[in-house]
């Protein structure tokens, strides 16, 4: 692993250099750190950019504001502040350790040292800092080479690291299968099943967060495999189903297979039972959003997709529905055939509308109303005919309408 750090696009982006010369200091200046560096290394794209330096929050805000840049003070009690400069956020952090922890939350001191602010970092490959004018790699905790052998390793005790903060087991699940190919920590594992009951110290939306983020990497199955057979999931999801697991990949492979997007809603069924009270009551717990839940219950509503009825799903609910309930419920033969079906298609409106019934015949009121429902059910069951056809059905059903009104 090469111990300079490749340009990337990330590095020109609008204001960046400005706001790195700001933070020029005596000290030495400013450096890059964790994800931008880990993942330009890899040749990844980089998000965000975070950016550490030796200088106190406050003085952070004053330079940049001294320079006309927005200073927002983020996470000032940890030492964060967000420069904003052209359309583009930057967060800098004052070197630190922390001086005490509760599993949750950190009482931090800041720092002049390097060293020290790597220590407190959560694993090896997430504390390798970068000079933004050399490129030079700064390496504490031998990083590079765990980046290399793809390894995740805690920095210090493992039990220790994940007593000071819980959330550090949820990430080591989440940066596992994003990194984690090489060699498996087996002492690391232990320590996050050991630490698991601590999860419920954390707040739901900071779970809720971490196991959203886990669900959506394209392949987050052997990590997830590892934290059901680890037990994680119990603190915080007992109702875990008890096929999660074979559900998931069968989820991810087909996704893989069909060229299909990642959907966060049907990643998260796979973890669920069926039972559309249950998985509401849970996604409650978790404080989903509203739209992830509404998501949930079109999804267990609607009924087992099949080529013949996977439009009519769409139509009443959404496309977007139509295609995870077949990625999840479909079997093998039929997916290909549903997705086919979805494929270029849009949800057509039916043209019949009340005027042209009450035109044929049929008395204003709510027979109008009645027998376009019974056209619409016509008109679905026949695959959305056009304009035509339509006409056909609904003169159909006006006569037989009329028909019954005379019976009466
Ligand atoms: P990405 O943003 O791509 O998910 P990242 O490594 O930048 O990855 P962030 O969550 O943005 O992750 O955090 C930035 C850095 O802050 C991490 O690389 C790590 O060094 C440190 N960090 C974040 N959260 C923790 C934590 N709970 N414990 C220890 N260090 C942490
Ligand atoms: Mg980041």
């Amino acid at each position: 692993m090469a111990g300079r750090l490749p340009d990337a696009e990330w590095q020109h982006r609008d204001g960046l250099k400005k706001v790195l010369a700001t933070l020029n200091d005596f000290d030495g200046g400013p450096r890059y750190v964790g994800g931008a560096v880990r993942d330009t290394l890899l040749g990844l794209p980089v998000s965000d950019v975070d950016i550490a330096t030796t200088l106190l929050p406050l003085d952070v805000i004053d330079r940049l504001e001294a320079g006309g840049i927005k200073a927002i003070p983020t996470g000032i009690d940890h030492g964060t502040v967000t420069a904003a400069i052209d359309g583009n956020n930057y967060e800098i952090t004052t070197l630190r350790r922390d001086v005490a922890t509760d599993g949750r939350r950190a009482t931090v001191a800041f720092s002049t040292d390097w060293q020290e602010d790597a220590a407190r970092r959560d694993f090896t490959i997430n504390a390798l800092y970068a000079d933004p004018e050399s490129g030079e790699i700064f390496d504490y905790f031998n990083g590079l080479a765990d980046l290399a052998a793809q390894k995740l390793r805690f920095i210090g005790d493992a039990n220790q690291r994940i007593a000071e903060d819980f959330l550090r087991i949820l990430r080591y699940f989440r940066f596992l299968a994003r990194y984690g190919r090489g060699e498996l920590d087996a002492e690391a594992v232990v320590a996050c099943a050991k630490g698991a009951h601590g999860l419920t110290a954390l707040s739901r939306e900071r779970i809720a967060q971490e196991l959203t983020r886990i669900l959506g990497l394209i392949d987050p199955v052997a990590s997830v495999e590892l934290m059901i057979s680890n037990g994680i999931f119990s603190p915080f999801l007992p109702e875990l189903s008890d096929s999660a697991a074979n559900d998931l990949r069968r989820l991810v492979t087909r996704e893989a297979q069909c060229g299909q997007p990642i959907s966060l809603p049907a990643r998260y069924l796979t973890l669920l039972t069926c039972d559309a009270a249950a998985v509401d009551k849970v996604a409650a717990r978790l404080k989903l959003s509203n739209r992830m839940r509404e998501g949930f219950a079109r999804r267990l509503a609607a009924p087992a997709p099949k080529p013949h009825n996977v439009r009519k799903i769409a139509y009443r609910a959404d496309i977007e529905t139509a295609r995870d309930v077949t990625m999840l419920y479909a079997c093998d033969s039929d997916v290909q055939q549903c997705l086919l079906r979805l494929e270029q298609w849009k949800s057509p409106t039916l043209s019949i509308k009340g005027g042209a019934l009450i035109a044929m015949g049929l008395p204003a009121g709510p027979l109008v109303a009645k027998t376009l429902r019974a056209i619409e059910t016509v008109w679905i069951s026949e695959d959305f005919p056009d304009a035509e056809r339509q006409h056909d059905i609904a003169v159909q059903n006006v006569k037989a309408a009329l028909s019954a009104i005379r019976k009466v």
